[in-house]
């Protein structure tokens, strides 16, 4: 089905903002509290909020094979369950609704009234009901730098590391949305030399710069998905922060892992960008050395060019931008993940989310996280105004960026933002 939504020459009727992330050509999913207090799924243009569900009502999808209610709902799963043909003629109508030269809803003053919303008449939802979140570790530099840190420079990456798209699962009912504040973690930290434990406060709190893929159902329970199809069931992407404690992290982690000093909040962009609108930013990823074996061997261009920043804002100062870095870092493929997510038969499902792991760059400046930043707080980030940081505190928000940018088209993903609060006595 040709993706006529992609046409870089498609322009709008709505009034869009220059540069803005979200042009015709983006058509992003999310779900959003309307002025009337309504939950419903929706797009963006601009910035306007649209809902789909009052659209679908007013029978701008018809011909689609839609359920009358499968936009009135308070998350995008089953809508995602319905599979690509359906994602792809649905964003297809919607470009075509608000396509420059289309009058049929520009000239309807009350469909218009009822479809259309300024983003400050809304309230961003997470989109999907997630059922499974699992983490990968799919930055080769990010693991070496965190292998040089925790353990031993000489041998900083595991030799699985090159053979395996690393991973463990994570925890998916602390995802939260962009703008949620977060509390600082209390926990246990490694003894000092009396033996015992600390506890208390977090005081070790760092963001990892992530992107999520947001999948449909892929296979069943005992069934394998091929390296081919793989990309057949990613849904979208979303921005995510994967919050982190270090202090809480180094002491717990032997043997089995991450556990609490990564499962207090994860924060996710709002508009799940689809992977059809990133389309035309593919590119190759980083060559891989080792050949992988051959169930996770694909061709060319299954990486994405996706521009990377994360900013850091003191409470009542301004933005810095700390790190820039970009998606197309990533060692391993979206594909590659999902591919080996199933190959001993474990079910994926609609809605389940992907974190890629951090992802830094080969430069200091494009590392992702506070950890690697300030090299375990041996060297501070200068933020303006003389202020620094090692690790993130009381009444900072952290604040994510991402776009692709090529031949004068811009799709982006809006922010991801999370302020720490204090923790809770
Ligand atoms: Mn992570």
């Amino acid at each position: 089905m040709p993706l006529t939504a992609n046409d870089p020459n498609r322009s709008t009727w709505l009034d869009t903002p220059t540069n803005t992330d979200f042009p015709i050509q983006n058509i992003p999913f999310g779900v959003f509290l309307t002025r009337e207090d309504i939950i419903t799924i929706g797009t963006r243009i601009g910035d306007y909020a649209i809902d789909l569900g009052a659209l679908h009502q007013l029978g701008y999808f018809d011909g689609i094979g839609l359920t009358d209610d499968i936009f009135m709902q308070d998350s995008l799963n089953d809508f995602i369950a319905d599979g690509r043909k359906t994602w792809r003629l649905v964003r297809n109508r919607i470009s075509d609704i608000f396509l420059e030269g289309n009058n049929k809803l520009k000239d309807n003053v009350e469909h218009k009234s009822i479809v259309l919303f300024t983003l400050d008449e809304i309230e961003m939802q997470l989109p999907v009901d997630v059922g499974d979140y699992t983490d990968f570790y799919a930055s080769k530099e990010h693991a070496t730098n965190v292998g040089t840190l925790f353990r031993d420079p000489e041998n900083a990456l595991f030799p699985n590391w090159l053979r395996i798209p690393i991973g463990y699962h994570g925890r998916s009912s602390s995802i939260i949305p962009s703008g949620t504040p977060i509390n600082r973690p209390v926990g246990q930290t490694k003894p000092g030399d009396d033996g015992v434990p600390g506890f208390g406060p977090s005081k070790l709190v760092d963001f990892e710069l992530e992107m999520a893929f947001i999948t449909t159902d892929a296979n069943h329970l005992g069934e394998r998905v091929s390296i081919d199809e793989a990309e057949d069931y990613i849904f979208g992407l979303v921005l995510f922060n994967d919050w982190s404690a270090r202090d809480i992290q180094a002491w717990e982690y032997v043997p089995l892992g991450p556990f609490l000093g990564k499962s207090f909040a994860s924060t996710i962009s709002p508009w799940i960008v689809t992977l059809d609108a990133l389309e035309p930013f593919r590119t190759n990823g980083p060559t891989q050395d080792p050949s992988p074996l051959a169930y996770l061997q694909h061709g060319e261009n299954k990486n994405f060019d996706i521009k990377l920043q994360v900013g850091i804002q003191p409470e009542g100062d301004e933005e810095t931008i700390v790190a820039t870095s970009n998606f197309k870092y990533m060692y391993w493929s979206m594909a590659q993940q999902l591919t080996h997510h199933t190959v001993n038969g474990c079910n994926v499902r609609s809605g389940d989310m992907m974190g890629s792991g951090t992802i830094s760059g080969p430069t200091k400046e494009e590392y992702g996280s506070m950890l690697e930043l300030s090299w375990k707080g041996q060297n501070p980030v200068q933020l303006k105004n003389g202020v620094e940081r090692k690790f993130i505190h009381d009444n900072d928000t952290v604040i994510m960026h991402a776009y692709s940018e090529k031949d004068g088209l811009r799709i982006g993903f809006g922010n991801c933002s999370g302020k720490v609060l204090p923790a809770k006595e």
